[in-house]
């Protein structure tokens, strides 16, 4: 199988979508885009042994690399439009491919954006990057950067869970509803696009919470405070961790890709999803945690490449 029959058997799916003029095939794709309407750009790598294990499975890499590009379009408040697919691979294996593209295709249609293009190329360890475009009414992008002291802060879900799950693969006691919190995020779209014109700043959390509220508050020009007890943990974490163990995944630990914002009101009504204030954006630069009134220390700020 050759590149050419690679691409046409397992990514080749005639976008028929909104705005796809040329799509995959030619040497570029022409999008028509909405007028009137701003685009937003998001790409992200994922890498073998550094995002994902080893063996991972390949339907999930396929959705995961998608989603969590779509996490930061959420976080931007946008709405999801066309993607490009940049793919290494160790080998053109029938089995892996088709699950990959499973994954990959399935969460296009679960969120609405195309395939539109891409590049398969071979190489010493699986690499997948995904590039999409979404749109957005012109001035309504939501940023990190308009926090203000006083404003509450929120996050969507639960937190913790993902790197909870990775722990549990690492240990060898993997728990699977917390692994496949790390597996199949749940990026947060419409709720995004709820909280465009009403959030004063928002942040997907990829990095772990403290880091990412972090960055929201620096941002800013502003810091934050937090309070432990308020963190939204899911049963499984609280059921399988120690207390101690559960902050630590929910502070420091990364992949949840929910979203954190900042507010003076009330936030839009989340449906079934949870939404739980957690604390306040304050003056003082960087992150402080109270735990039972007293402020507590925390190490390790979320996992940093290349330090
Ligand atoms: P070129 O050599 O001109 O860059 P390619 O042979 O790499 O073109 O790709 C042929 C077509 O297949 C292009 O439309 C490209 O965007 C698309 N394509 C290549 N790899 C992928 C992929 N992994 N997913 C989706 N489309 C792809
Ligand atoms: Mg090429």
């Amino acid at each position: 199988m050759d590149e050419f029959e690679l691409i046409r058997r397992y990514f080749d799916r005639a976008a028929t979508a909104d705005g796809v003029v040329i799509g995959i095939g030619d040497d570029g794709a022409v999008i028509e885009p909405t007028p009137g309407l701003q685009q937003v750009q998001v790409i992200d790598t994922l890498v073998e042994g550094v995002h994902f294990p080893e063996n991972f499975n390949p339907t999930d890499l396929g959705y995961r690399v998608v989603v969590v590009n779509l996490s930061d379009i959420a976080a931007m408040g946008a709405t999801p439009r066309w993607m490009t697919l940049a793919l290494t691979l160790t080998a053109a294996d029938d089995e892996w491919l088709t699950g990959f593209a499973e994954g990959l295709h399935g969460a296009c249609v679960e969120f609405g954006v195309a395939l539109i293009g891409g590049d398969t190329t071979s190489g010493e360890r699986i690499v997948g990057t995904v590039h999409i475009t979404g749109e957005v009414e012109p001035g309504k992008a939501l940023t990190r950067a308009g926090a203000k002291p006083g404003d509450r802060v929120f996050v969507t879900g639960t937190v913790g869970d993902a790197a909870a799950g990775l722990d549990g693969l690492r240990t060898g006691q993997p728990v699977k509803t917390l692994f496949n919190r790390f597996s199949r995020p749940s990026p947060r779209v419409a709720y995004g696009r709820a909280l465009s014109g009403l959030a004063t700043a928002v942040i997907d959390l990829s990095d772990g919470l403290l880091g990412d509220l972090g960055k929201l508050a620096e941002a800013s020009g502003a810091g934050a405070e937090i309070e432990l007890e308020r963190l939204p943990l899911s049963d499984d974490l609280r059921g399988h961790y120690s207390a101690d163990e559960q902050r630590r995944f929910a502070l420091t630990g990364g992949d949840d890709y929910e979203l954190c914002f900042t507010m003076s009101g009330e936030p839009p009504d989340p449906g079934i999803l949870q939404v739980t204030e957690i604390g306040r954006i304050t003056s003082t630069p960087g992150v402080a945690c109270r735990l039972d009134g007293e402020l507590v220390e925390i190490e390790d700020p979320g996992y940093l490449h290349f330090q």
